[in-house]
């Protein structure tokens, strides 16, 4: 019997207004295991309308105090460490990804609520003297209601990354999480409700992008929207949003160059290669798609990171044995097995792995981790975001070459670096057009560390102080003192 979600409004748990639910399925098995409320515009004017009147009325802000905000946020994160084995299986199942990757995931959105929690009370604003009798301060203050709409790929951390924050500045906060996977984000209620968290501050609705996420975009009551998703999206959220000149940070996709030099510890770069394009099965925005190896190294480096493909071990993802899971949906699956038939005629297949034989797992959305060799930059495979287990794997012969070509997309959102020369490495670094470069390793996101894009990878920034900084005003008021 599949569990019946509900929305979170205004503290209670409710269904959609005119009661209408959607399916939620496992990925690995293609079975339903939840309904969800497909929420409408009357659901988003509730949560707006709730959210609205907590801020307006100052009970939440600047009604509680800075510390307490904090300490809010700090029982969050120990109430999901010790429910970490619990959400990390749930995340699991809704995603699809290995039950190893969502616990360190789940590890990571408790960090997330303790790092935004020390944050609370660190928010201070400046003054200055202009003159003998006059100056003026600079107060932060909170945007006011703040709207997370997020995507499936790390359910509960991109909701958390938005939420943590928004909190710690004062703003209310209505999240609509993904239609894929729903289920981590709707456990955030409870874990906020259990630390403390006043009624009417959080708000959580569940619904797909045209029905539920264009309307709080478009909502007059919604100051701020946070999102994390598709290009495409983005860009008609940026649009619909100017309507009200809403603030809005931008977190989309990338095409993301992994650049190998011929100098680099081979064994590492191989290694982290792979794993900056299969992790999480793919599913990341900033995967290392376009991998650039030199020259000298080229074929080396091909047969060492096709072995590393064909190692990969697909499977149920509850089983701690295995290293990859299905896609996330059966639309994604056949979005990325359309990306395999363009690349079969564009490049050469250098490796393939193999989905499960397991008949429980017969109607799961698996794909083969794929390695596509002597790809040209302008490939489809090397230009579109694919988001599944595909790798392009580009020669180069020369530092200049493949800055260029690195930097010859529309996306600018990460780049990795593989070199043991310093210089190399600074230069490269400086010279590539991302918002993100790790040298010498590749996806670790801190949550210390600004996370965003360059160029069409998106607009402002999460994570770090720059992630707090998003949900705050300032507010100059000046003083005459004559
Ligand atoms: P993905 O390819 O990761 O599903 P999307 O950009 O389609 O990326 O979805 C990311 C989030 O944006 C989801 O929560 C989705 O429901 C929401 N969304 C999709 N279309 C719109 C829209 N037109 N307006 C607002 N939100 C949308």
């Amino acid at each position: 019997m599949a569990d019946a979600l509900q929305n979170f409004i205004d503290g209670k748990w409710v269904d959609a207004q005119d009661g209408e639910r959607f399916d939620v399925f496992n990925p690995a098995t293609g079975a339903a295991i939840a309904t969800a409320p497909h929420s409408k515009p009357a659901d988003i004017d509730a949560a707006v309308a709730a959210a609205r009147r907590t801020f307006d009325e100052g009970t939440w802000w600047p009604g509680t105090a800075a510390r307490r905000r904090g300490r809010i946020l700090l029982n969050a994160a120990d109430i999901v460490r010790r429910e970490q084995e619990r959400l990390a299986r749930l995340e699991s199942l809704d995603v699809g990804k290995p039950i190893a990757e969502a616990r360190e995931d789940i590890a990571e959105v408790a960090f997330m609520f303790e790092y935004y929690g020390g944050w609370a009370t660190k928010i201070a604003g400046e003054s200055q003297h202009v003159d003998a009798d006059a100056m003026f301060m600079v107060w932060k203050e909170p945007v006011g209601v703040a709207v997370g709409i997020t995507p499936w790929n790390y359910p509960m951390m991109m909701a958390t990354q938005k939420v943590a924050p928004a909190i710690a500045a004062g703003c209310t906060f209505i999240l609509k999480p993904p239609e894929q996977t729903p289920l981590t984000c709707l456990e955030l209620p409870k874990i906020l409700e259990e630390a403390g968290l006043p009624t009417g501050v959080f708000h959580v609705l569940t619904g797909f992008g045209e029905t539920a996420g264009a309307p709080l975009v478009a909502h007059p009551g919604v100051d701020k929207i946070g999102f994390t998703g598709s290009r495409e999206v983005g860009k008609l959220i940026m649009r619909s949003g100017a309507d009200t000149l809403k603030r809005v940070t931008l977190e989309l996709g990338g095409k993301s160059p992994n650049i190998v030099f011929a100098d680099a510890d081979f064994d590492a770069a191989v290694e982290g290669s792979a794993n900056g394009v299969f992790w999480n099965q793919g599913e990341i925005c900033s995967a290392g798609t376009r991998v650039f190896v030199e020259r000298g190294i080229y074929d080396d480096a091909v047969n060492a990171m096709g072995e590393r493909a064909t190692g990969i071990v697909l499977g149920d993802p509850s089983d701690d044995g295995i290293t990859m899971g299905p896609m996330v949906s059966r639309e994604q699956q056949e979005r990325v097995q359309h990306y395999l038939e363009v690349g079969a005629g564009e490049a050469r297949l250098a490796a393939q792995g193999s989905t499960p034989q397991d008949p429980s797992l017969a109607n799961g959305y698996f794909v083969p981790p794929t390695i596509f060799a002597d790809v040209t930059n302008d490939a489809t495979i090397a230009r579109e975001e694919i988001f599944g287990p595909v790798m392009s794997v580009i020669p180069f012969r020369s530092v200049d070459d493949v800055i260029a070509m690195a930097n010859d997309n529309d996306y600018g959102l990460a780049a990795a670096v593989w070199t043991n020369d310093v210089k190399k490495a600074m230069r490269t670094a400086q010279a590539l057009r991302a918002g993100i470069v790790w040298i010498n390793d590749t996806q670790p996101a801190p949550t210390e560390m600004p996370w965003g894009g360059y160029k069409q990878s998106g607009v402002g920034r999460e994570l770090g102080k720059q992630g707090l900084d998003d949900y705050l005003e300032e507010k100059a008021v000046y003083l005459n003192l004559s």
